[in-house]
């Protein structure tokens, strides 16, 4: 039989697989119809296979979406341009004017501005509470309330929210727990210890290159199916699409999260065991001392760590400045917000990522001036990494003894 070249690039266009180990990149913002009655029937549900406009769904995000579904244990998932794309069409899909959220009090600082400044404007208002306290949960809920909202692994202070408890509560209540597992992809699971539904920033560890935004939300097919329906979705009409060419990247990337999370959780557990150990007041669940440390292991997936965040408290916010400023220049890592790169950034979130949650309350939660949250990378020789933060330490004038006299 001859080869016709015209007749294979038809194939291709008209089936898009042709053997390639890495799934084909969608890049087309509208798809074909051979007929018009068919095109009618995509605007009214779904049709396996069909595509009307990357909008609403395309290929690559398809391919990416099932990914997230299987990893998170979910029925379905939805790409999102960002996390708080994820997080924002979520609520605004589940909550009307009138309704309640009920959230965590150490959330991330985008997460809590939403919530605190922009869905009061829409109707829609939080109460803060401390997630530990069931007692003050319970009272925070109220027969208007939708949502009980927590991260897994929470933004800076790194609290283990007890998601099977959080879970039975939320159902009590008849209310949707949302859980951000941004700090902790394969480290918890949270579909299956009872929450309803999973948002992720893939900015951080998922994507793990910090050269994208980009945020996911997993649940039930009937909430995805709800944020995509043409007439009333959020997620069609909010319009917060990711890019098919970055939800292709960040496919590949996933592919190597389990590597990464297990290097990032070693290398994280030795710099907080080596800073603990120094007398510094250190918040990582990997540590005997966190004080979920014994909840954490009952729930989490075995295998891959507690993660590559590590918070310290340095004291003062000048010392963290110096400190930070220091390590910079000796290449520990870089000054920069995010989380989950292959290299060590660090940052002073009282002072940028958390810096819209008010300096009272910032107090009360423990989150003080000179806390430095770590996102620690991938480096190979991670004791070199602390015998060069001890020399910036030591050039900054932070000596042990020092520390031992706090
Ligand atoms: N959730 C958490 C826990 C985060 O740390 C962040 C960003 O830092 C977000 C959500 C928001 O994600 P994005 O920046 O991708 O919108």
């Amino acid at each position: 039989m001859s080869f016709d070249p015209a007749a294979r690039v038809q194939d291709f266009l008209v089936f898009g697989e042709f053997g390639d180990v890495n799934p084909s990149i969608c890049d087309s913002s509208t798809f074909t119809f051979l007929s018009p009655d068919r095109m009618a029937e995509a605007f009214e549900h779904d049709i396996e296979g069909c595509f009307l406009y990357a909008r609403h769904w395309n290929p690559t995000n398809k391919y990416l979406s099932a990914a997230l579904a299987r990893m998170e244990a979910g029925e379905a998932a939805q790409v999102t341009a960002s996390g708080m794309a994820a997080i924002s069409s979520t609520v605004l899909q589940l909550c009307s004017a009138g309704d309640e959220i009920v959230s965590s009090r150490t959330v991330y600082g985008g997460t809590y501005a939403l919530f605190k400044n922009l869905l009061p404007r829409l109707g829609v208002t939080t109460r803060f509470v401390n997630l530990a306290d069931e007692a003050a949960v319970r009272a925070a809920m109220s027969p208007r309330t939708r949502i009980l909202y927590c991260e897994t692994i929470s933004n800076p202070l790194l609290e283990v929210a007890d998601i099977p408890a959080l879970a039975r509560l939320a159902a009590e209540h008849g209310v949707t727990l949302v859980v951000d597992n941004t700090f902790s992809p394969l480290l918890f699971s949270p579909l299956r210890l009872g929450a309803d539904v999973v948002v992720h920033s893939m900015t951080k560890f998922i994507n793990g290159t910090s050269d994208c935004v980009a945020g996911c939300v997993i649940g039930s097919e009937a909430l995805i199916n709800r944020m995509n329906d043409v007439t009333s979705g959020t997620s069609m009409l909010l319009g917060p699409a990711l890019d098919s060419l970055r939800a292709a990247s960040i496919l590949k990337n996933l592919h190597s999260l389990h590597i990464r999370m297990r290097q990032h959780g070693a290398n994280a557990l030795f710099l907080a065991s080596r800073l603990e150990e120094q007398g510094f007041d250190v918040h990582y669940p990997g540590l005997a001392s966190h004080p979920q440390h014994t909840l954490a292991i009952r729930h989490m997936n075995q295998g891959f760590g507690f993660g590559g965040i590590v918070s310290v408290d340095v004291g003062e916010k000048a010392t963290a400045d110096r400190l930070m400023v220091r390590m910079q220049e000796e290449r520990v890592g870089y000054l920069a917000v995010s989380l989950g790169y292959f290299k060590t950034l660090f940052s002073a979130p009282g002072h940028s990522t958390s810096s819209e949650i008010p300096e009272d309350e910032r107090h009360t939660m423990g989150l003080s001036d000179g806390l430095i949250r770590f996102s620690v990378g991938i480096d190979n020789d991670v004791a070199r990494t602390w015998a060069t933060i001890r020399r910036c330490m030591a050039h900054v004038g932070i000596e042990p003894q020092v520390l031992a006299a706090r």
